[in-house]
């Protein structure tokens, strides 16, 4: 970096620079200012970490494709694809695939670079990437997810590896916790998806290797798995909680999005005596006045992954919920925490003030990125706690990590095994971020210690590798 002035001048050159060259990705542009506001501090102890940011914001590889495929009418439909390589400086580049019509190249790119980040806190060897595509599986049949999956890993097959790259799917939903043998056989979204990537990457390769994490369980997934987001971010809450006595048990809690995050999320907070109150999708909100119990999660859990239906069908099946429709859960009164499991930028300004009048102490982020600017300014402002997705999200792409260690191994851990892992590694991360911003100057902000903690040690890789 060549700019002349202060630590904050180099700052805002590099922050326009970084605008200039892609003034169009508005997601990763806002990811990107977060992470480097946060490290003001450490730039300021060693400026060279500025010219090994300038390096890591440019993504070592990005690969876009062309996804032709055949709908069931016979009519040729065409999808785009990507996949960043944003960062193999701790390891094979690791992170999720999202399928959604919003996919574009910004949004990839920040879930990319926020991935790069959250591997490093992990501790596991994992680099940073994220792909997807526009199509949008949504009302499409068993074959045309065949033929989008099958041209998709056509042309991607050739940039991945074990060792190389290893895709997840993101938005997998899978039935097993169902013990219930009528659901049996029932494949959710994304185990249908990742079992025909593989199958297409097998084919095309002749390797059975872990180059794809979220498998089933009986063809190299690992257990734990689809808990182990919304485990995760309770057991990150936790760790805060214990730490700033506030008691998890009683406490009266709100979870935004009705996905596999939230879901287990809630499973999470009722096993520890929590009061989770709401589920939501774009439809609205789910009120559960007393809170959900386990039996009222398997009825969500069965209409949204089987029925793939709308939150609103709740209502025919619990007499005590509330429904509201197209509003954000936000405005529930005395609560705690706030776990935001949706989608990015759902928590604006004005959510945030109002999580703040309700009492709101702690979020914690099991989606990625979903407060706006804004909303961290009003956290900040009145003394809310922000648990970034990066740290407290972390544990979906750790068991992903641990799904490659038992490839690996050719093993499989235990259902304790891998969640006790799993509560290791939130531990740590919990800790790194809480030593983090206490060496850097912001006694007890995750939201700072989790950037710092992470990217010292992306940072550090980079300058001992010399790329
Ligand atoms: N999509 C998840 C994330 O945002 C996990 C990706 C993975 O398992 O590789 O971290």
């Amino acid at each position: 970096l060549e700019a002349t002035g202060s630590v904050e001048q180099k700052m805002n050159t590099l922050l326009q620079k970084v605008l200039e060259r892609d003034p169009h990705q508005t997601e990763f542009l806002q990811a990107f200012e977060e992470v480097l506001h946060s490290l003001k501090p450490v730039f300021e102890k060693d400026e060279r970490y500025l010219s090994v940011m300038e390096t890591i914001v440019e993504p070592e590889r990005v690969i876009t494709f062309r996804v032709p495929w055949i709908d069931d009418k016979g009519i040729q439909r065409i999808n785009r694809g990507f996949r960043v390589q944003f960062s193999s400086a701790l390891g094979p580049y690791k992170g999720g695939l999202r399928l959604h019509p919003t996919v574009n190249l910004g949004i990839i790119k920040f879930l990319g670079f926020e991935q790069i980040f959250k591997n490093s806190l992990t501790g596991l060897a994992m680099g940073g990437g994220k792909g997807g595509s526009d199509f949008d599986p949504k009302g499409k049949s068993d074959n045309e997810i065949l033929q989008f999956c099958t041209s998709f890993m056509t042309s991607l097959y050739r940039y991945i590896g074990a060792n190389m790259d290893v895709p997840a799917e993101s938005h997998f939903v899978f039935i097993n916790p169902f013990p219930k043998p009528k659901f049996a056989g029932d494949i959710g979204v994304g185990g249908r998806e990742i079992g025909y990537l593989y199958g297409q990457y097998k084919r095309l390769t002749g390797q059975f290797e872990g180059v794809l994490t979220g498998k089933q369980n009986s063809w190299g997934g690992s257990l734990i798995r689809p808990e182990a987001t919304g485990y995760g971010a309770v057991y990150f809450a936790e760790f805060w909680c214990n730490d700033n006595n506030v008691s998890i048990k009683g406490a009266r809690c709100i979870v935004s999005g009705s996905g596999n995050v939230a879901q287990y999320t809630v499973e999470k907070l009722i096993q520890l005596g929590a009061i989770p109150l709401t589920l939501s999708d774009s439809s609205g909100y789910v009120l559960e006045p007393q809170g959900f119990t386990q039996d009222k999660l398997e009825k969500v859990m069965y209409l949204k992954n089987v029925k793939r239906g709308r939150i609103s069908e709740y209502l025919k099946e619990s007499p005590t919920a509330k429904f509201f429709a197209g509003k954000k859960p936000y405005d529930v009164k005395g609560i705690t925490i706030a776990f935001p499991s949706a989608t990015q930028n759902e928590i604006d300004g004005a959510d945030a003030k109002v999580l703040a009048a309700n009492g709101c102490k702690l979020v914690v982020e099991g989606a990625n990125m979903p407060s706006t600017k804004e909303a961290i300014e009003v956290y900040a402002k009145t003394g809310i706690i922000l648990c970034p997705g990066k740290a407290a999200n972390a544990g979906g792409v750790a068991v992903s990590g641990l799904e490659m260690a038992q490839n690996s191994m050719r093993t499989s851990w235990t259902r304790e095994e891998v969640d006790a892992k799993l509560k290791d590694i939130m531990r740590n991360i919990y800790t790194e971020c809480k030593e983090a911003s206490a060496a850097y100057g912001a006694p007890g902000n995750i939201q700072h210690g989790a950037n710092i903690a992470g990217f010292l040690k992306v940072a550090d890789a980079v300058i001992d590798q010399g790329c």
